[in-house]
């Protein structure tokens, strides 16, 4: 299916080199953190570390400064009689997991069946976005994204799958490398009905 004007309404991008101040208790709270990890924040690869990790923790977790139902506001009813299952996969994410901050990274599958009215394509991506870039929990994060559609766009069924590997268990702990996780959260018609899920889940891929 082709998107109905799928517009990038772009906001004002500061350019690259207007760097935010970072106050300094949060430097001297990643110099606290340095030490602990066994290493000395003084040292001259490490002088600047504290105001890069706290600008990239914002982006991170540039979520928390947006409500993601915004990027559903745009809907449009002129659908050209399309009543099937719009699907958009394998869209790549990153969060990060609230249990010790580790990179959660992974893929997202979002399904919807309208009931009279649809949204540019790439918004669904832009929901995940949202709440992916704050500290997660994978169940919470497919909840979230599936219950944003279900409540903005009020469609005849929402699926969302997620697949995503955890730096917790991969980098540190058990380090299991490879190990993904699935979770999905479905709503209206493809929970009730085992055809229409059997179908929407074999357009996701699973
Ligand atoms: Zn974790």
């Amino acid at each position: 299916m082709t998107c109905p004007a799928d517009d990038d309404d772009c906001p004002v991008v500061p350019a690259a080199s207007e760097k935010p101040p970072v106050p300094d208790h949060v430097q001297e709270a990643i110099r606290t953190l340095i030490r602990w990890a066994g290493d000395d924040p003084a040292r001259e690869g490490l002088l600047d570390t504290p105001a890069r990790v706290a600008r990239a923790w914002r982006e991170y977790c540039a979520g928390y400064a947006e409500d993601p139902a915004i990027h559903l506001a745009r809907q449009f009813e002129e659908v050209g009689g399309y009543n099937e299952i719009v699907v958009l996969k394998d869209i790549p994410f990153q969060s990060h997991c609230e249990h010790h901050m580790a990179p959660i990274t992974g893929k997202a599958a979002i399904a919807y069946l309208p009931r009279d009215k649809v949204v540019g394509i790439s918004k669904l991506a832009r929901v995940l976005h949202g709440y992916a870039r704050r500290l997660q929990i994978q169940e919470r994060l497919t909840a979230e994204v599936a219950q944003c559609i279900w409540d903005n766009l009020r469609p005849h069924g929402v699926a969302v799958v997620i697949e995503a590997q955890h730096g917790c268990m991969t980098g540190r702990g058990v380090r299991t490398p490879g190990v993904g996780m699935v979770t999905s959260r479905l709503y209206g018609t493809f929970l009730s009905d085992p055809r229409s899920r059997k179908e929407v889940l074999s357009l996701m891929g699973y």
